[in-house]
């Protein structure tokens, strides 16, 4: 059985199983229908794993949002219809929680995916993913298809993209503790410290894709999350531990904290893996400092 990885050199893609062929955008783009469909004649897959998309933090989405929405529209659209066409057993495909209304009951759901706007700031890039859950309903529905939709929360970990413009928290803040330590500089974080995110392992997302993969009858979206809160003054605190940081930590509040907090339910993939042991945050931690110091040099910075 074939399984296909988009998005296989990224954060997520480069956790799965080495016998899963995996594409990155240097070898096709998916954003062109004629190179997506070469890609699926050619690897005739089984099962896809989608988790390539154009991603990027707070600045990029608000100055590319027409690019955002183009370029995701139409690599989602791409490899579902493919996926279709091509009589694909099961796919599961990557969403994210920052796609979900702005305003939203807590803890977050996936049934609530659709019940209102996404923050102003992404709407081009949130609007292009919801709809790939809405293509994938259609066809389970009009094709008796069983494919599915994941919705992890913040992944880090080795692989990550720790740029210090693009990043998101957990990569920039290692980034930039590494620069400090190295400098003899003061470490600058972000806010007040008090924003509460739920923060997931890559590897322990690509493990439960792909158990979901084997294992889920379902076509419901799967959150997969710890549902553990973890405050960014907590992150810091480990991180200075890990690193042996001696310096100082600035606290620069005229950054934005962004949204307080944005829980959500896992109760779904605890009951369908009641066993799994999501891997602890510190421990997850020292393996995403580990690798940094030996890969610094050819690390997404
Ligand atoms: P979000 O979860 O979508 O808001 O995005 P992030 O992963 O970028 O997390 C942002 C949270 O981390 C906010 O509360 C920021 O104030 C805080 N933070 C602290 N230092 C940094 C930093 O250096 N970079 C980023 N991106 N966020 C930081």
């Amino acid at each position: 059985m074939s399984t296909l990885v988009t998005g296989g050199t990224g954060l997520v893609g480069s956790h799965f199983n080495k016998d899963f062929i995996k594409v990155s955008s240097k070898d096709y783009d998916l954003i062109s229908n004629s190179q997506t469909t070469d890609l699926f004649e050619k690897v005739k897959p089984d099962r896809v794993i989608h988790t390539a998309a154009r991603v990027g933090g707070l600045g990029s989405n608000m100055t590319y949002k027409a690019d955002y929405f183009y370029e995701n529209i139409s690599i989602n659209t791409n490899v579902i219809e493919q996926s279709r066409k091509n009589n694909v057993k099961r796919l599961a495909c990557f969403l994210t929680t920052c796609i979900f209304p702005s305003v939203v009951k807590y803890p977050i759901r996936p049934e609530y995916l659709h019940d209102g706007p996404p923050h102003e700031s992404n709407f081009g890039y949130a609007y292009a993913k919801r709809m790939s859950e809405v293509q994938i309903r259609t066809i389970n529905e009009q094709y008796s298809k069983e494919y599915f939709c994941v919705i992890p929360t913040n992944i880090y970990g080795p692989g990550d993209n720790f740029s210090l413009q693009h990043g998101h928290v957990i990569p920039m803040l290692v980034h930039k503790m590494y620069l400090s330590k190295k400098h003899n500089t003061d470490f600058e974080v972000w806010g007040t410290g008090k924003p509460l995110r739920e923060f997931i392992f890559a590897k322990d997302v690509a493990v439960l894709t792909e158990r979901l993969l084997d294992e889920y009858k379902g076509t419901a979206p799967v959150i997969l999350s710890t549902s553990e809160e973890i405050s960014i003054k907590e992150v810091v605190d480990i991180l200075v531990d890990v690193f042996k940081f001696e310096g100082k930590v600035v606290w620069n509040t005229d950054k934005p904290d962004g949204q307080y907090k944005k829980p959500t339910d896992n109760s779904k993939v605890k009951e369908l893996f009641p066993d799994f042991k999501f891997t602890d945050l510190r421990k997850g931690l020292e393996e995403t400092v580990e690798w940094f110091n030996k890969n610094y040099a050819n690390a997404r910075t």
